[in-house]
């Protein structure tokens, strides 16, 4: 990003990086204690020790001059540049943000169509439903309940400005004929990767292939950067760039100081200019990301042995579809674990296997569920029961087939038992009880 022009204001006798309240070792140590709980005897020896040393700083340590937007910012996301084999991206917020800041640049107006998949989280259309756009929800493949290309193609109209295909739970979408419609009909795409950090398609990796993609580093997500963030990444010719300013209004670092009134400028959208938001990340969160970045492949790879090994157990029944652990074209993150049961054979839906599984003490994860039943949508004049009837196979996996599992972090035990817990269960189902 260049030098902060803020900052950049040759030699000074009174400098104007000196505005804000520094952390001092205290407050150092208030944050150990935060980013590393325990309690007991020894917890306390050691936090006391560590505290002996701590502040030993004090005397000898300068705190940084800068915490916002800053080289710690640049190195998480040159981390990401290269991970992904992508020249640019911006660090922000959250994937909403990024979301927000393709929006943006597509010009959405009230009564623009923006298609979405019928299963997903609100963060994917809080922006065009804030702004009157009109939703059109794309039904689910039942394989995978990502968007369905061919149901994409039916609902395009004149209208559609935008498709955002979302790699649920970490598992591609096939973007392929969905890259093909969108420049036919000259429709911009906003890959929603929030799950997808790592993923790969036909040899590309998730989040380069769209106009947009926004991944999520979120507390939940595979990595994190304490707690909120997300990369946003463009294909758009000549965007990357404007990207870094449309993060933190429209501001150009690498402009002095004294032009400050001139070069705020809006930002270039596809038909017209837009003014930028504020999504700027912190120089703490910039060095966690970093750091997370690094471990991806490490933790994928559990992730995979652990989706592995179920995928092994559920061949037991076959009653239970296993999650589809993918192949040299479509390399999902394994950020959930997709199970199916087929109802017909496993003698119920997949709510009396949700409700034993609960009983058997296995989490339910809070569920990617049909979009046009949120509240929010119908309180927006959305009829879901209308929508329902376009999007029949959605219906059909969400309330009789599908749940999520989780896969990280677990111990042998942990995932055994929930294997068991499962197949205990279908085999309950199977007997009528
Ligand atoms: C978490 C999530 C988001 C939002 O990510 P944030 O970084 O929290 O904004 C978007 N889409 C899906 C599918 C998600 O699960």
């Amino acid at each position: 990003m260049g030098t902060d022009f803020r900052y950049n204001t040759g030699a000074t006798r009174v400098p104007w990086a000196a505005v804000g309240e520094n952390y001092n070792v205290h407050d150092l140590m208030e944050i150990i204690a935060f980013l590393m709980q325990g309690e007991g005897k020894e917890y306390d020896d050691a936090m006391k020790a560590v505290w002996e040393q701590v502040k030993k700083l004090e005397a000898v340590a300068t705190p940084p001059g800068k915490l916002s937007l800053g080289s710690n910012v640049e190195a998480a996301e040159k981390a990401c540049n290269e991970y992904l084999g992508i020249d640019s991206c911006a660090f922000v917020t959250n994937a909403t943000a990024g979301f927000e800041i393709a929006y943006k640049y597509a010009g959405l107006k009230a009564g623009d169509e923006v298609i979405v998949p019928a299963i997903t989280f609100v963060a994917t259309m809080a922006y065009p439903l804030a702004i009157g756009c009109k939703l059109v929800f794309a039904d689910v493949d039942p394989k995978t309940i990502n968007m369905d290309p061919e149901d994409v193609a039916r609902k395009i109209t004149d209208k559609t400005k935008m498709i955002v295909p979302v790699h649920i739970g970490g598992y591609p979408v096939d973007l392929d004929p969905i890259m093909e419609l969108a420049k036919k009909h000259d429709i911009l795409v906003l890959e929603d990767a929030a799950h997808a950090f790592g993923a790969m398609y036909k040899g590309r990796k998730i989040g380069t292939i769209g106009d947009f993609a926004a991944f999520s580093m979120h507390e939940v997500k595979n990595i994190t950067s304490f707690g909120e963030g997300g990369i946003v990444t463009t294909n758009v010719p000549g965007f990357a760039g404007e990207m870094k300013r449309a993060r933190f209004l429209g501001l150009d670092f690498t402009c002095p100081i004294k032009d400050w009134l001139y070069n705020i400028t809006p930002i270039q959208g596809k038909h017209e200019p837009f003014v930028a938001g504020n999504y700027s990340t912190t120089e703490i969160q910039g060095l966690g990301l970093k750091l997370q970045v690094a471990r991806n492949e490490e933790i994928i790879e559990k992730r995979r042995k652990a989706a592995e090994y179920l995928t092994k157990r559920f061949t037991e029944n076959d009653a239970i579809i296993p999650q589809d652990l993918g192949n040299d074209d479509i390399k999902p993150t394994f950020h959930l674990y997709l199970l199916q049961i087929d109802p017909a054979k496993a003698g119920g839906d997949v709510q009396i296997l949700k409700k034993k599984l609960e009983e058997k003490g296995v989490t339910q994860i809070a569920h990617f569920g049909p979009l046009y039943r949120f509240k929010v949508v119908q309180d927006m004049g959305y009829d879901s029961d209308e929508i329902a009837k376009t999007c029949p196979n959605c219906e059909e996996v969400f309330y009789k087939r599908f749940t999520h599992l989780p896969l990280y972090g677990l111990s042998d035990e942990q995932l055994e038992y929930m294997a068991d817990a499962v197949l205990e269960s279908v085999a309950e189902m199977q007997r009528g009880e």
